[in-house]
């Protein structure tokens, strides 16, 4: 390999948009991948021709998101329906009164989390609640961890930055992302192993050769990080004492393929049992296709982590049958899952701050050398666990070496 003014590390949507940003400038750079394709955590896979997306599949906060307007700029169509995860589907073993009384105790835990006097979320249930369950799978979906590996004030910080409007790509979230590199220089299958910064030049070791580069922006996951899989000579212990404490919990998709799918309404929404902080989250037909998306997170995923994806599917299947009636089961059957958990180059779903250490997200931001930043999800202050926080951390990084040039 030769000499390149950038080198980004990492093709997921912070370093595509990093990418992006740097060639828009006209900026010599390169990105490198360590899988053979684009998009990271954004990952659409196709079935029977449709189109599902493993990890990132909602805009959210969308009037702000930056994806959208790539979206249509590139010819992606949004699905502009909003998701319907407080409603469940004829009232499947989650009556009216009792999701309005599980929503209320979800406000009031959101009001205790403001004026909590210390940091981890736990401290805000209420211990006399019938609902803790359902708020613990809530934070599983939405953090990737249960509320006692959570910090509040993290926690509060996506509350407050996030609009609740939530869209859909029809072609794919991680299709959308992955476009958006078309015709810039990367480099797939080529996982960066060291970054060796006591020269005059960084030198990226990768199994493809040894790349120089004037500057660096490193994207990978914080457990990528955490696990030193890429080593810094220097030693950047600040940096990856911040990944440790911004560690990615766990969330898992899998897609079952519905014969006769015409009995159920497009996007209806099931929880597979509001009593159980295990249970998964249901959209029926998500975009009238004949699929039912099922999500896991939190401990919910960490119980079904070594069951693979047969298990999995085993699982989501019961919780169905349990409320929809059992002649379901022989039409249901998995076509595709995610296991993010064990996906070397990721190492699970998406980061939260440990109660305490909200700050961390601030110092992965922050170079230690000039020359190295990082990017990635868990560097926005805001907009963390997201594609579009990603995505807005890619750039900032982008233009903080342009910036420096
Ligand atoms: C199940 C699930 C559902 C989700 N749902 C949503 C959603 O609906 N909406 C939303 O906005 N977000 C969602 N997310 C989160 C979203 O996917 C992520 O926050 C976002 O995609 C992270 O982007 P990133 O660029 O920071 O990191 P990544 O996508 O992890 O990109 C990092 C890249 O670095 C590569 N890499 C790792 N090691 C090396 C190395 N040594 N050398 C070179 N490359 C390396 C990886 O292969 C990867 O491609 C979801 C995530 C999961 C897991």
């Amino acid at each position: 390999m030769d000499e390149i003014e950038v080198a980004v590390i990492g093709g997921g949507a912070a370093g595509v948009a990093a990418l992006r940003t740097l060639a828009d400038a006209g900026v010599d750079a390169v990105l490198l991948e360590a899988k053979d394709r684009l998009g990271g955590r954004a990952h659409t896979v196709h079935h029977a021709g449709m189109p599902l997306d493993l990890g990132a599949g909602w805009l959210h906060s969308a009037p702000n998101n930056p994806w959208v307007a790539i979206a249509e700029a590139r010819g992606f169509a949004i699905d502009r329906s909003l998701p319907r995860w407080r409603e469940q589907w004829r009232e499947l073993g989650f009556t009216k009164a009792e999701q309005q009384a599980a929503g209320v105790e979800f406000e009031r835990f959101d009001q205790r989390l403001r004026t909590l006097e210390g940091d981890c979320a736990a401290d805000a249930l209420d211990p006399r609640s019938p609902w803790n369950p359902y708020l613990e799978a809530l934070s599983g979906y939405i953090n990737s961890a249960g509320w006692r590996s959570v910090s509040a004030s993290d926690y509060l910080a996506y509350e407050d930055a996030a609009v609740q409007t939530d869209w859909r790509v029809e072609s794919g979230y991680g299709a959308l992302i992955a476009s958006h590199a078309a015709q810039l220089r990367t480099a797939l299958a080529t996982p960066v192993s060291a970054i060796d910064g006591s020269g005059r030049e960084l030198r990226i070791e990768t199994p493809r050769g040894t790349l120089h580069a004037a500057r660096a922006i490193v994207t990978v996951s914080t457990n990528v990080l955490a696990s030193g899989a890429i080593r810094f000579d220097p030693a950047l212990d600040a940096t990856l004492h911040a990944a440790v404490s911004l560690p990615l919990g766990l969330a898992d998709k899998f897609f079952l393929a519905l014969d006769g799918a015409e009995q159920v309404p497009a996007n209806a929404h099931l929880i597979g049992n509001p009593r159980s902080a295990t249970t998964a989250t249901y959209t029926l037909r998500p975009f009238g296709r004949p699929v039912i998306e099922a999500m896991v997170g939190g401990d919910g995923a960490a119980a079904l982590r070594d069951e693979g994806l047969d298990g999995a599917a085993a699982f989501a299947i019961g919780e169905l049958c349990t409320l929809i009636g059992n002649d379901w089961r022989k039409r249901l059957r998995l076509v595709a899952g995610s296991g993010w958990g064990r996906d070397q180059h990721v190492l699970g779903a998406y980061s939260h701050a440990l109660p305490g250490e909200a700050d961390a997200r601030k110092t992965l931001a922050t170079p230690i050398d000039e020359r190295i930043r990082f990017a990635g999800e868990a560097c926005s202050p805001g907009n963390f666990s997201t594609a579009h926080g990603a995505y807005e951390t890619g750039v900032a990084a982008a233009r903080a070496l342009l910036a420096a040039r």
